[in-house]
């Protein structure tokens, strides 16, 4: 399910939100003081295996053939 974390711009806390559809982002307030001046976070555990299979694509490519010339 379509769980998103969020953080309160107003209160400071953080609470989590179930978000079925991408336009409804927009109507999502806070738990604790029912503020609409919210951040979406981006979970940790998403943005790790992206950003580190992107680093021995470009270094397998780049180095096999440059070391094999000189
Ligand atoms: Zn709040």
């Amino acid at each position: 399910m379509p769980i998103y974390e969020f953080h309160c711009e107003d209160c400071g806390k953080a609470f989590e939100s179930l978000v079925m559809i991408a336009s409804a982002l927009d109507s999502v307030t806070c738990k604790h003081c029912k503020s609409s001046n919210i951040k979406k976070m981006i979970s940790a555990t998403s943005s790790q295996p992206a950003a580190g299979s992107t680093i021995p694509a470009g270094a397998l490519s780049g180095c096999s053939s440059r070391s094999g010339f000189s």
